[in-house]
């Protein structure tokens, strides 16, 4: 059975390793698996992004609240992904998901909402 070319499908001849009909079709090929890849990592951040913002969200229903990590960790929320920081005078740096904030303190996060002071 002929091989067929992993860009246009079109039969391939020759060496059983070809994978493409032309150098055309091989570099689209790695073109459009690149902007894929691309496209996924972009999806996997935005999920965790809006997944971190409802949780923040969500236990800071008074505007500023002490939760344990593990609490929220629990729930899926994932500090590594925030979108901005606020450094206050005692050069404490908090992380922001959108409007919602927290702060590590050993084993708890402060959460905050975004104030329009801390945008200069
Ligand atoms: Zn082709």
């Amino acid at each position: 059975m002929a091989k067929a070319c992993l860009y246009c499908n079109k039969d391939l001849e020759g060496r059983v390793d070809k994978k493409f009909c032309t150098s055309y079709c091989k570099s689209s090929y790695h073109y459009q698996k690149n902007k894929e890849s691309e496209d996924s990592l972009f999806q996997k951040i935005d999920r965790h992004l809006k997944t971190n913002r409802r949780l923040l969200k969500e236990y800071n229903k008074a505007g500023l609240a002490t939760v344990r990590k593990e609490k929220l960790i629990n729930n899926g929320f994932n500090p590594t992904y925030f979108t901005h920081y606020w450094k206050n005078k005692e050069d404490k740096v908090y992380l922001f998901c959108y409007e919602y904030g927290f702060l590590d303190i050993k084993d708890k996060y402060v959460l905050v909402t975004w104030q329009k002071y801390m945008d200069r």
